[in-house]
């Protein structure tokens, strides 16, 4: 079906069109003058899918987006997989309930890529931009919107989440919500911005310098959340996970220590005798455990600031009397980035050279080899899984 598709496509196209200076380097058996690329462009693109309310994803054709007035075609030029992506997947209760009336769509939301068209209401953004998207898609008209708190819009969409997203070759994106990047950060870097921006809308919900911060959970934007940190001048950053390759993570974007919650130790008491018995002044969750939500509570000092980012699978209990009120603790939860405020705040720490979003990355595919980026994240052996069209 593919091979008729592409074959109709090319012969109906080519005779009208230019042959395409990368002809020949299209998919191996499919090569009929156009490249893959010239070809696709035309109308059609490579996507991810999820079709069916079960594990897994389907790699299909699709058309490519036309675009609304108030949008921009984004050519993707990198995406990558957020943990939201391996809920999908997976297709956990979370999942069931979010998405299960959204089948069949694309999925995917962390990307960057160049503009190659833009809309009759589009303004500050040109084509051959380069963007990464806010993937929150907000109302502009609510309560939250009309109040300077957009990112959590009362009517807000998720990229990837409540409309087709980023794993394609091809997005359309609201002009609002498209990021201009600086042209030095490469596409596969740019793509990890968001989570980023997750750490940085987290780690600066208070003051960091100068205190002793916990993380719980040190997966991509428990990372980013240390190398803040440390940026901003926390005194003593305290990472802890229950997996060791996690931890070393943690040790390489500046963790001054790290605690194991599955070697049997006692993780309240290290981090006590850490803090000279007073506790830590903040506590950041990013974990999503019940036991790091509590571990966490119960080591802040009294008048702490706990930050919780963290998407817990279900209900449980907290100490809120002895935990919080008798505390006095402030507590905020996060969720997406403060727009645009958040964004503005990552850029300066990328142009100031002392975050490398580059560490980041630790595995490169192909848009088709999806699958092999799911086994390692699955596997855990990898932080951020970047895909290239
Ligand atoms: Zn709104």
């Amino acid at each position: 079906m593919l091979f008729l598709n592409h074959f109709a496509t090319c012969y109906l196209k080519f005779a009208n069109r230019p042959r395409c200076p990368l002809a020949g380097t299209g998919r191996p058996g499919y090569d009929c003058g156009l490249s893959t690329e010239a070809m696709i462009s035309m109308d059609k693109m490579l996507s991810v899918w999820k079709t069916a309310p079960k594990e897994g994803f389907e790699l299909k054709e699709a058309p490519v987006p036309k675009i609304k007035d108030n949008e921009v075609l984004v050519k993707v030029k990198a995406t990558s997989i957020c943990g939201t992506d391996m809920h999908i997947y997976g297709w956990d209760e979370w999942a069931q309930n979010r998405i299960g009336k959204n089948l069949p769509y694309i999925f995917g939301h962390e990307v960057a890529g160049e503009v190659v068209e833009t809309g009759k209401a589009v303004s500050g953004i040109a084509v051959g931009d380069h963007v990464s998207a806010e993937t929150h898609l907000s109302c502009g008209y609510c309560y939250q919107c009309r109040t300077g708190n957009e990112h959590i819009c009362q009517n807000v969409k998720i990229l990837g989440v409540d409309i087709n997203g980023a794993f394609a070759e091809y997005l359309a994106l609201p002009y609002r919500n498209a990021w201009v990047n600086d042209r030095n950060i490469p596409h596969w870097v740019a793509t990890a911005q968001e989570p980023l921006g997750n750490a940085v809308h987290t780690v600066f919900d208070g003051e960091v310098a100068g205190k002793v911060v916990t993380i719980f959970g040190m997966g991509p934007i428990g990372v980013c959340a240390v190398a803040l940190c440390k940026a901003a001048g926390a005194e003593k950053v305290i990472a802890i996970d229950h997996h060791a390759g996690r931890l070393k993570f943690g040790k390489e974007f500046g963790a001054d220590l790290t605690i194991s919650s599955s070697d049997g130790g006692d993780v309240r008491k290290q981090i006590m005798d850490a803090t000279n018995g007073l506790g830590a002044d903040v506590f950041l969750e990013m974990a999503g455990a019940p036991a790091a939500m509590n571990d966490g509570l119960a080591t802040l000092r009294a008048g702490g600031r706990a930050s919780i980012l963290g998407v817990f699978p279900k209900s449980f209990e907290v100490d809120v009397t002895n935990h919080i009120v008798f505390k006095g603790i402030r507590l905020t939860g996060i969720n997406g980035r403060k727009m645009f405020d958040t964004w503005y705040k990552t850029r300066s720490f990328l142009r100031s050279g002392k975050i490398n979003l580059e560490k980041l990355v630790t595995h490169r595919f192909k848009l088709a080899e999806i699958g092999k980026g799911f086994d390692v994240l699955r596997k855990k052996e990898g932080m951020k899984v970047v895909l290239e069209p």
